[in-house]
């Protein structure tokens, strides 16, 4: 039976978290049990794009610190490791560790940021249609890889946790190829989940002190829950993590795949769970997305109401008064449905997959998801009673 560690920290003060990670590595077995002198250990933190640690979108600088400084005290060296979104180069590194936090840490207790973005080409025997990929060399260079994720909401894929986080383990805009590549939400979960056992982290420590609800990944809102888990099984930890924020794990794509494959335990009783009760840290109002309505549709074989979807579907608008004129929405578009025009990006909905990139990487939070809502309303409950969660007819 896997085991989790749910361990209380209410805030991002350095004596507390760093309490609360040894705690943690205790529940676990003990530091020793992962850690040994001169090992090489890499840090995979979520480091989504230049966000300031308070708007809650990558893992907290302080969590990622003071986790660094007990692994150092324990004679390891540690690399701080992620590939953002948009396009992976030693400035845009600079720009994010500098805007994370990471850089300030890095410096504090003698850590290593990444700049060696190169990868490797691994197998991937455990993978379902992903054999083999390139993932990120330092990564696989490590002697132990930990992963660092942070507990967020997020508008393509429901919530974002410890197996989603190891997609950072693929370079740069290659990561778009994927999101092109796989359309449809399941097979885009099974092509996560593939990356996610390529990369074989041997622990995931979440920072789900402050969590993100609403427009996640990286535009919806701050959320105290004050909890700190860990796992050996990042899949165990993610069902966790749902059962904290009062989330079906059948309604995410990633969690109800890997069930279906059988790395998850299929409910939180084939989980043992230790230290902090988990009913004692629910949070039963957190904002989650529903991948319910209109987002089933794109699943529908009946050709009438696929010829429906463009007008039905959630879609991408772009607010001029917010909108910076950076094209990074451009950049991240994986079927280049967006065109700048007078400085101001316009989109194809003909061309768009609903993949939301263009949404998550926008600096300047001038993108928002629009549904029609009487629409959502009515083929929600049509999806509700005729078809499963694919969008298949019952
Ligand atoms: S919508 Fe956002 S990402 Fe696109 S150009 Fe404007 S500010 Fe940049
Ligand atoms: S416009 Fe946005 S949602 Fe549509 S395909 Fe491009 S990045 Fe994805």
């Amino acid at each position: 039976m896997d085991l989790v560690s749910l361990v209380r920290a209410s805030k991002y003060d350095k004596t507390t978290v760093r309490q609360a990670l040894e705690k943690t590595l205790e529940n676990l077995g003990g530091i020793e049990k992962f850690i040994r002198p001169g090992m090489k250990v890499a840090l995979k933190a979520n480091l989504v794009m230049k966000k300031k640690p308070e708007e809650a979108a990558t893992t907290h600088p302080v969590f990622v610190g003071e986790l660094a400084r007990i692994i150092k005290n324990a004679g390891a060296e540690v690399l701080i490791i992620d590939s953002p979104g948009g396009p992976y180069t030693r400035s845009r590194l600079e720009d994010i560790y500098m805007g994370t936090g990471m850089k300030a840490v890095a410096e504090e207790i003698g850590a290593q940021l990444n700049f060696d973005t190169s990868e490797v080409e691994v197998e991937n025997a455990e993978g379902k249609f992903i054999k083999r990929l390139k993932i990120l060399k330092p990564l696989v260079e490590a002697d132990l890889v930990i992963n660092l994720p942070k507990l967020k909401t997020h508008g393509q894929m429901v919530y974002t946790g410890a197996v989603k986080n190891m997609f950072g383990a693929i370079a740069g805009i290659s990561k778009v190829e994927y999101h092109f590549n796989m359309k449809e939400y399941d097979r885009f979960a099974d092509t996560l989940i593939d990356i996610f056992l390529s990369t074989k982290p041997a622990l995931s420590i979440m920072d789900a002190i402050i969590g993100m609800e609403g427009a996640g990944p990286t535009a919806g809102v701050p959320k105290e829950i004050g909890v700190i888990l860990a796992s050996e099984s990042a899949f165990s930890l993610d069902m966790a993590a749902l059962n904290i924020i009062d989330t079906d794990p059948k309604r995410v794509p990633l969690l109800k795949n890997s069930i279906e494959r059988g790395l998850c335990p299929n409910s939180i009783s084939k989980i043992k769970l230790i230290g902090e009760p988990i009913d004692s840290v629910k949070v039963k109002d957190f904002d989650v997305p529903a991948l319910e309505g209109l987002k089933e549709i794109r699943f529908v074989e009946n050709e009438f109401l696929k010829s429906l979807t463009g007008f039905i579907l959630p879609k991408p608008v772009f607010l001029a008064n917010k909108c910076i004129g950076c094209a990074d929405c451009v950049r991240s578009c994986p079927p280049n449905a967006i065109e700048m025009k007078n400085k101001k990006p316009e989109v194809k909905l003909s061309k768009c997959i609903r993949c939301f990139c263009c949404q998550e990487l926008c600096p300047a939070k001038a993108i928002v998801i629009k549904r029609n809502k009487v629409i959502d309303k009515l083929v929600k409950s049509a999806a509700s009673a005729f078809m499963d969660i694919k969008g298949r007819i019952k």
